[in-house]
């Protein structure tokens, strides 16, 4: 009779979190499972140096409801004596200090521990949240001796040589009752088991195969009034085994990327733009980024969650991993895959962060980069965009303390009086006058009030050209701006512009002086009400205008007085 080990104290403790604490997402066990079958099937066919046949590779998923046990098996590498021991005896030392450092900030954090087996995978473990007991039966290619380890959960394990035809490694669980429902579980369920290969591992590169019934009708009955059906078994392949993402782009059609928008993003329209990428090197992964056609919904929402769905060599690992994308860009929708993040919690944590942030710079890169050209080669195209996603890279610019404001300031638009239409800002510089030193902008309401402003008309007649600022953001955007092109932005309705010539100053003087009894006059009347009354050239067509003075202008005065406090 073998002796029964004990697990190592941290595996131990591990394990307790696992089963007690984890609860809602205790369906990726297998995906767990599967992983480190694929993992197995791939170090086989890697040690072999490719001379392993390859038509015998495959993952198998076996429900058996009398029994209530679920196996999966694979023609993988296998285990030895040893590494069935030192694998599934210990957690690797290296991450697990990190991952539970990580597990008592996230469990601080308002319980939102849901995705902490998602973000760092805590493998073969996981299998204990649904399984009273597992057993693991398993061969090492090239060897003729199998073992089977077998567990209850924390009281240890036992392995003790079996028999066992071929090589790799069959896993056995024996599910618990936890349901209301005597003796049911849904992982033994057909339909619920197709559902989570599906979601979580479509893109495993073997075939995971289910023998599945149907009912089919009886050949011969097609005709007749009353067809007969039989149940037959069919055995089927459960997953598509090559993702979109990692097909040749020149290969993949616009139908084909825009139904797994839909498909995968909730949109009932097509997206607006598709940028697939990938990137080796250092950090290795390919992204597959959504630009959608119109406000995603609820996005100025609370419920909104911004982020990339992250998938590990082909592994769905989370939703919505919001350290992929920048707040500018929270309504880029889509995926991305990489070669380096570990699935496991035996490597290290930081590292996995630091990946994270590479990747998240390399996104935003070029999700600027593709808006960049979208802007020169297709205006109309970018106007929609702007029209619909525009916010955010004006949020972009003064996010941040304005440390990024160089990355957004090309991508923006603003209404020109001139044009009758959005330009860019680089294209205002480059129409200035000679004689003009700031780049002028108006704040209102409307495009129809602030072109009916005084000082508006005063700047047209004089040929400048001025910028319409409509949205409340605007100011903020200017003012994190500060210049662009060695041009200071101004505020047309504040202040003195010193747009006048020597003659038109000298005689605004003169009538200042002759018309002094009467400015003194209305400013009495007029008290505290306003600071100073005063002559201008700045009317054209009005009689009066009130100006801001120098500081806060009117609109963000607005602005400020709708802050909730
Ligand atoms: P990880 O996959 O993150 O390394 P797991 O807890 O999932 O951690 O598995 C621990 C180890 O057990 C694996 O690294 C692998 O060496 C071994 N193992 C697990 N499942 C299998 C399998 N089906 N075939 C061969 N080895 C396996
Ligand atoms: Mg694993």
């Amino acid at each position: 009779m073998a002796k029964k080990k004990q697990f190592k104290a941290e595996s131990k403790r591990l394990l307790d979190l696992m089963i007690n604490s984890i609860y809602t997402h205790k369906e990726i066990f297998l995906r767990e499972l599967v992983s480190n079958a694929s993992d197995a099937i791939d170090k086989y066919y890697y040690e072999s140096q490719g001379h392993a046949d390859a038509s015998q590779f495959e993952i198998r998923i076996e429900p058996n409801k009398e029994a209530r046990t679920l196996t999966i098996s694979d023609t993988g590498i296998g285990m030895s004596k040893e590494e069935l021991e030192e694998n599934l005896g210990t957690i690797a030392k290296s991450g697990s200090l990190a991952f539970k450092e990580e597990m008592k900030k996230k469990e601080e954090n308002n319980n939102e521990d849901v995705d902490i087996i998602g973000q760092f995978g805590v493998g073969f473990y996981s299998a204990f949240m649904v399984a009273k007991d597992v057993r693991v039966v398993t061969k090492k290619a090239g060897s003729d001796e199998a073992y089977e380890w077998v567990s209850a959960g924390e009281d240890g394990y036992e392995i003790t040589p079996c028999t066992k035809e071929t090589n790799g490694t069959t896993i056995v669980l024996t599910l618990k009752e936890d349901t209301d429902e005597e003796n049911y579980s849904k992982y033994l369920e057909t339909y619920e088991l197709k559902e989570l290969i599906k979601k979580y591992s479509d893109y495993i590169r073997y075939p995971i195969k289910m023998n599945v019934e149907t009912q089919k009708m009886k050949e011969g009955t097609e005709e007749s009034e009353k067809p007969e059906y039989e149940t037959v078994v069919e055995d089927q392949t459960l997953n598509s085994m090559v993702p979109l993402w990692k097909r040749q782009k020149s290969k993949i059609t616009d139908e084909e990327y825009n139904q797994f928008y839909k498909d995968h993003f909730y949109d009932y329209q097509d997206p607006q733009k598709v940028i697939h990428f990938s990137v080796e090197g250092n950090t290795s992964f390919t992204a597959l980024l959504y630009i959608p056609s119109h406000l995603p919904q609820g996005f100025y929402s609370q419920d909104y969650k911004k982020g990339l769905q992250l998938y590990c060599r082909g592994v769905f690992i989370m939703d919505h991993a919001e350290e992929l994308l920048p707040d500018s860009l929270r309504f880029v929708k889509g995926l991305v895959d990489s070669q380096d993040l570990s699935l496991n919690i035996s490597r290290e944590m930081l590292q996995h962060d630091h990946q994270l942030k590479l990747i998240a710079g390399r996104i935003e890169k070029k999700v600027l980069n593709e808006l960049g050209n979208m802007l020169a080669k297709d205006r109309e195209a970018y106007e929609k965009f702007f029209e619909e996603f525009g916010v955010n890279l004006k949020f972009g610019v003064y996010n941040n303390y304005g440390m990024d404001k160089e990355k957004f300031q090309d991508l923006l638009l603003f209404y020109s009086s001139r044009e009758k239409k959005y330009v860019t800002l680089s294209e205002y510089v480059s129409r200035m006058k000679e004689d003009q030193k700031d780049i002028y902008f108006v704040s209102g309401k409307d495009v129809e009030l602030i072109d009916k402003m005084p000082v508006v008309q005063t700047l047209k007649n004089k040929e400048f050209e001025v910028l319409y600022l409509t949205d409340e953001v605007d100011e903020f955007v200017m003012q994190t701006l500060m210049n662009y092109k060695e041009k200071t932005f101004r505020n047309a309705a504040q202040g003195d512009l010193d747009l006048d010539s020597e003659e038109e100053k000298e005689a605004l003087n003169k009538s200042k002086e002759e018309n002094k009894d009467l400015l003194t006059f209305m400013k009495e009347a007029l008290g505290d009400e306003v600071a100073e009354v005063k002559l201008s050239n700045k009317l054209t067509e009005d009689p009066v205008c009130l100006t801001a003075g120098e500081g806060i202008s009117f609109e963000m005065e607005k602005v400020f007085a709708n802050m909730p406090n």
